[in-house]
């Protein structure tokens, strides 16, 4: 394929040739005409630069009145002067078009450059020998016809009047339009110089609005095809305002001072004012203004005002996000944070999880002092009553109503919970999980368990999620029928009343507690922390509650859930099961925990009040710790591997509360390393059951310096010696003669300032009222 072009071009640059030393022979005297051309430069197959030499001195006049002879053009091409411009140095530069009988002949100009008063060059194309029948085949009405069947857009420019009021004004004219006017043109596509290419055809350019696009179109005036069509929309310039875009903006909320979100962003355009030397614009465009929509096209969240039902957006004069409307920000933002933590947290798409598009509603004036869900899709935020309340739009009550919307696609969709009795107080509970959640979630340690403190002007708060009994509103129980429990008709106020108890019970699994109930039923909860809580409460939520679940099928539902995400008898089943037990609801954990079928890669921690049992295929693996801490039993069965370089303990002490967690723990037995092949540990589980003596006890510091704590617990009553030896058995001290103790645990503290340093052995006996020995001699370091 190279050859041919090559050899097109050549012939193309030897008829250049020719007819500038055409031009030179006209123009000058000289007898060697070809002196007058310094250099041809082709740039393409069509475009060309020539040089001339400073003795040619062709002037503008010249040009201009002998063009046709001079360019071997017929009487029916004319070259119009469209434009001269002076540049910086003085230099002119005078801008030809080629028109065939009054038609313009698309891509036909030739440029000529003038330095002191000559012209040194001239670039350009032009063409010779045309012979085209200028009339055409078909009016102008129904070559449009053609172009918009072409085009098929679902809307154009011209059908929207507000597009066409704009215009008019921009353009300050009555007429202006965006409807297509067809200007006739001889084209050829591709553009190639050869006059056998060269088609009559009607332009259009075409602005259409769905799909936003300009588009120009070539029409074959006499067949009605399209010839060419490209998109004008980043060129030329008639006023328009480029597509929507995404922009991240920051401006200030309401209550969460200045924060960036997303917006939709049009920057708009409009004629520069310059026109051509025929009065034609030159389609100069300049930048005018941009228009900020509260339109979140990333999330597809879209912020109205409730009275007009407008988009919130604003028009800036200059590229900054300047909507002053702190209230629509504010329910913007937040709306945008919590579709944020869902997805990045719960990879959940938005509030029906398939992304469909979520409308607020503010300044709503329908209830003014309120917010609320409207299924199946919008939000309506209320500016409040300015007496006690604040508008609606706090990052925790956006984060409760949009929860309302996750509820309503999680359960029963769109509709979410019963709302009437239990299953409507959880439905208000879990809204108010989440609108706290993502105010953690976005505030960090900022964040608090009141809801909607902002809201409130006297700062008190809706409902506190930690204190139910306490909260400013009105007070809510926090214990399942206890006090403020409210059993009256009114489903609202059993709703977000009795969503206390919900409330308080992920309150416990987050931070922990312990305390007495209404039940007077002591409990403690060891926190989970928010985030894992978070899991539990949404996978309970969305896997397993359904639309008439109350109090006790949420207690069920999140057990399994906690089994599903930790396993059975795992710690967060536990303090899932006890932190309902907190709140009112069912017992508190007391199985015996059976481990069995897992293998432990991370460290763990079992405590139980009752017996703990690790047997068939229950592995510890190297490099992880196990801990087992029960109040009765530890069964160590065939099938239990602590594999080499592992680290096992279990202790028989009482479950405590987080707050005795300083409270030395006692170890028992303590196995590192061990494996079931190894043999010298093979007598530890030959047996079907081994039970760990309830005797424990623990020394200290050790090695000490000036005192030491001995701490023991007694399985019964007993009488109990403590002694203290020397190395070589001589006896130093008695510490304990003979006393008769009751069960449970003893501290000795020894005071030892007076003793040399050294190594000592503490024995410990304790004899039990049906005879049951205990012995035990420990090792003591005293040191400086
Ligand atoms: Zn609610």
């Amino acid at each position: 394929m190279k050859y041919p072009l090559m050899k097109s071009v050549f012939a193309r640059i030897v008829f250049l040739f020719y007819f500038l030393l055409k031009i030179n022979n006209l123009f000058s005297q000289e007898t060697n005409p070809a002196s007058f051309v310094d250099r041809l430069i082709p740039i393409n197959t069509h475009e060309f630069i020539i040089k001339l030499k400073k003795e040619s001195n062709l002037t503008i006049d010249n040009f201009s009145y002998n063009y046709r002879s001079l360019m071997g053009l017929s009487q029916k091409d004319n070259m119009k002067l469209l434009r001269e411009e002076t540049d910086k140095s003085g230099g002119k530069h005078y801008r030809f078009q080629q028109y065939y009988d009054q038609v313009k002949i698309d891509g036909c100009e030739i440029i000529l450059h003038e330095k002191n008063e000559f012209i040194q060059s001239l670039n350009g194309s032009w063409i010779k020998n045309l012979n085209v029948n200028t009339t055409p085949t078909l009016t102008e009405d129904v070559a449009r016809q053609f172009a918009l069947d072409a085009v098929k857009a679902q809307q154009y420019r011209w059908q929207v009047p507000q597009e066409e009021q704009l215009l008019k004004k921009i353009k300050n004219d009555s007429n202006a339009t965006y409807f297509p006017e067809g200007k006739l043109l001889l084209v050829a596509f591709p553009f190639n110089i050869n006059p056998d290419n060269f088609k009559l055809a009607y332009k259009f350019n075409i602005y259409s609005q769905i799909p936003f696009d300009g588009i120009t179109i070539y029409i074959d005036a006499t067949s009605g095809k399209e010839i060419s069509r490209n998109t004008f929309i980043n060129y030329g310039c008639t006023s328009y305002c480029k597509p929507l875009t995404n922009n991240n903006c920051a401006t200030n909320t309401r209550y969460n001072g200045h924060r960036s979100f997303d917006i939709q962003q049009q920057d708009c355009y409009v004629d520069d004012g310059t026109v051509d030397k025929d009065g034609n614009s030159n389609n100069n465009c300049i930048y005018d203004h941009t228009i900020f929509n509260l339109t979140d096209g990333i999330r597809n969240i879209e912020t109205r005002d409730e009275p007009s039902k407008n988009i919130i957006s604003s028009q800036a004069e200059n590229e900054d996000c300047n909507i002053d409307d702190d209230i629509a920000i504010s329910a913007h933002w937040g709306a945008e944070m919590a579709n944020d933590y869902y997805e990045s947290v719960h990879n959940r798409n938005g509030y029906d999880n398939i992304g469909s598009k979520l409308t607020i509603y503010v300044h709503n004036s329908f209830l003014p002092d309120n917010a609320y869900w409207y299924t199946p899709s919008s939000l309506y935020f209320g500016d409040g009553d300015g007496v006690n309340n604040n508008p609606w739009v706090s990052l925790d009550m956006v984060g409760h109503e949009l929860t309302h919307g996750v509820i309503g696609y999680s359960v029963d969709a769109p509709n979410g919970f019963e709302y009437s009795g239990e299953s409507g107080a959880l439905g208000e509970s879990f809204a108010d999980i989440f609108g706290a959640v993502i105010e953690f979630y976005i505030n960090g340690s900022n964040g608090n368990w009141i809801i909607g403190e902002d809201i409130t002007i006297n700062g008190i708060g809706i409902r506190n999620m930690s204190v139910p009994n306490g909260s400013g509103d009105g007070a809510q129980p926090d214990t399942y029928e206890g006090d403020n429990w409210y059993t009256g008709t009114n489903a609202s106020e059993f709703s977000h009343t009795n969503s206390g108890v919900g409330n308080f019970w992920f309150y416990l699994l987050s931070e922990g507690g312990e305390g007495t109930n209404d039940n007077i039923d002591n409990y403690c909860v060891e926190g989970l922390g928010i985030d894992k809580a978070a899991g539990i409460a949404y996978t309970t939520l969305t896997n397993y509650l359904t639309k008439n679940s109350g109090y006790y099928s949420a207690r069920s539902a999140s057990i399994l859930a906690t089994q599903w995400l930790y396993g059975a008898n795992s710690n967060e089943e536990v303090q899932v099961t006890n932190a309902w037990y907190a709140v009112g609801v069912g017992q508190e954990f007391n199985n015996p925990i059976l481990l069995q079928n897992r293998t432990l890669t991370q460290d763990e921690y079992v405590k139980n009040k009752n017996d703990i049992t690790a047997s068939n295929n229950f592995n510890i693996l190297s490099g992880v710790s196990c801990t087992f801490q029960s109040e009765t039993k530890i069964y160590l069965e065939s099938g239990f591997h602590a594999h080499n370089g592992s680290n096992f303990h279990a202790f028989i002490a009482p479950v405590v509360c987080q707050s005795h967690k300083n409270r030395k723990s006692k170890s028992v037995a303590v196995v590192n390393n061990f494996t079931d092949n190894n043999p010298s540990s093979n007598n530890l589980i030959s047996n079907a059951k081994i039970k760990i003596p309830d005797y424990i006890s623990d020394i200290y510091p050790n090695p000490f310096t000036d005192h030491t704590h001995y701490d023991y617990s007694l399985p019964s009553k007993s009488t109990v010696t403590l002694t203290l030896h020397n190395l070589f058995g001589q006896e130093q001290i008695n510490l304990i003669n003979n006393k008769l103790q009751n069960a449970g645990e003893h501290t000795f503290t020894l005071e030892a300032t007076h003793l040399p340093d050294g190594i000592y052995f503490c024995s410990f006996e304790a004899r039990s009222e049906n005879g049951e020995t205990i012995r035990e001699v420990k090792k003591l370091v005293k040191m400086k």
